[in-house]
Parts: C-alpha cells; sequence; structure tokens
C-alpha cells in the first residue's frame, strides 16, 4: 500500500530537500531569512511510514485536514516513538465535531467562522485548555471556499478576541487553483494587507502568523510573506482521493 501510494523514503528525504531549498531562495529574493518560514508537510492520504521517513530527514511539523485521519495517526506517532512530531490541523472542522479539534495539535490553521470559533473556545475552556489557532480567510470572497471574508474578519475580530479557550495568532488562506502560481499573489497580497488593518485595529492580539502557500504556489507566497507554507504533494508524491 505505502510503495503504491506514496513516495519512497528515499524520495521523500529527497523532495523535502528540494522543498526546503526552494523555500530557502524565496526568501532570500524577498530580502527574509529562511528561519523565518515553517515549513509543515501535508501528509493527509499518506500512511505513517511516509511521516516516518519525514521524520527521519528532520521534517518534525505536519499538518492534517480531517480529524478523523488526524487522530489514528497521532496514535501511531506515538506508539513509534516519534514524540518530536507537532501536529497542525489544516482542514475545516464541523461545528459539530469541535471537540475532537481539542487535541495535542500545536495550531488549528482553520477556524473559519464564529460558530466554529465559539464552540471550540468552548470545548477547550471544558478540557482546560487555550487552544492556538488562525482565522482561515477566504480572500477573494469565492462561493465555494471556507473561511471569513475580510469584512466579516474584521466585524467578527472583537468577539472572536474576547473568546477565552483560543487565542489568535494570524490567519489562514487558500489561493484559487491556478496553472499560473504568479496568479495567485494578488491573494496572498490581500492577506498580508489584511492581517496590517487587524493588527492595527487590533494590537491587542497577535497577528504575526500567515499560513498561506501549497505545492503549486509556495515560493510566491513566501515572497507576499507568509511564515507558514502547507506542503503535501511536493514532499509525498501525488494523492489520489
Ligand atoms: C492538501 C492541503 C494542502 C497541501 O496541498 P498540496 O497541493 O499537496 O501541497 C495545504 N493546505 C490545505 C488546507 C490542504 O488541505
Amino acid at each position: 500500500m505505502y510503495l503504491d501510494q506514496s513516495n519512497t523514503a528515499v524520495q521523500i528525504a529527497e523532495y523535502l530537500a528540494d522543498v526546503r531549498e526552494r523555500m530557502d531562495r524565496a526568501a532570500r529574493r524577498a530580502g527574509r531569512e529562511p528561519r523565518e518560514v515553517t515549513l509543515v508537510a501535508v501528509s493527509k492520504t499518506h500512511p505513517i511510514e511516509a511521516i516516518q521517513a519525514a521524520v527521519a530527514a528532520g521534517q518534525f511539523d505536519f499538518g492534517e485536514n480531517r480529524l478523523e485521519e488526524l487522530w489514528p495517526k497521532v496514535e501511531q506517532a506515538r506508539a513509534l516513538g516519534l514524540d518530536q512530531i507537532r501536529w497542525h490541523m489544516i482542514g475545516t472542522i464541523q461545528s459539530r465535531k469541535t471537540r475532537d479539534a481539542v487535541g495535542p495539535f500545536v495550531l488549528i490553521h482553520s477556524v473559519d467562522r464564529m460558530k466554529v470559533a465559539s464552540r471550540l473556545s468552548r470545548d477547550a475552556q471544558e478540557a482546560g485548555r487555550v487552544l492556538d489557532v488562525l482565522c482561515e480567510v477566504n480572500v477573494s470572497a469565492e462561493a465555494s471556499k471556507h473561511g471569513f471574508t475580510p469584512d466579516e474578519l474584521l466585524a467578527a475580530a472583537p468577539a472572536l478576541l474576547e473568546l477565552p479557550g483560543i487565542r489568535v495568532h494570524g490567519l489562514m488562506t487558500m489561493a484559487p487553483l491556478v496553472e499560473d502560481p504568479e496568479a495567485t499573489r494578488p491573494t496572498f497580497r490581500s492577506l498580508r494587507q489584511l492581517r496590517e488593518r487587524l493588527a492595527e485595529r487590533f494590537p491587542q492580539a497577535d497577528w504575526s502568523q500567515l499560513s498561506m502557500g501549497m505545492t503549486n504556489d509556495f515560493e510566491v507566497a513566501i515572497e507576499e510573506g507568509a511564515t507558514i507554507v502547507r506542503i503535501g504533494s511536493a514532499i509525498f508524491g501525488a494523492r489520489t482521493e
């Protein structure tokens, strides 16, 4: 199953090195320090062996988009002694599943509406936790996309920042799927500008993180200020689902 679906361990190490090198070059082009950008390796649909290979190659941040897949992987990783892993939840959370998102995750990138934010906060509080989160923004207000529109987020921010069970650290977006990565630049730039407006209006909160950029567009995202990129297929291989 492993060899059919995912890259081999040797390929994963090679592709990781290649991605890191491309990230470093993009950061330098923009006059930034490469260490300002964190790589989250998106392991969704790929088995624990692929994650294990990436850990062996020095990769410790992993992202998954479905809680039903994330939890078993957390358990598998634990059983294998892969204790250095930092898990990121990057996918949509259904409002009735927020309880399952209170877990050993370093960052939830995908708080996409007020209902999810308030339920997460409630569930986190019940568990005696405060969750570190990003707000997902639908920059171009595409109907098919999740996330706050920029205006919705500006309006919701006062209430959002009052929620005791979550702590906001910045923004996340997904650019439209386009062939030419250059076409994603306005989306990434808009997210950065929104971050600047939020930081000005709500200086009491931390807006430092910009989670943006995937396999097809991460170099443009880094040039536009990404602090976290989420990369799957360039590391683990194409997904069948
Ligand atoms: C799948 C996924 C990614 C990674 O996509 P690739 O194109 O494989 O790099 C990044 N972010 C989110 C939210 C995803 O669901």
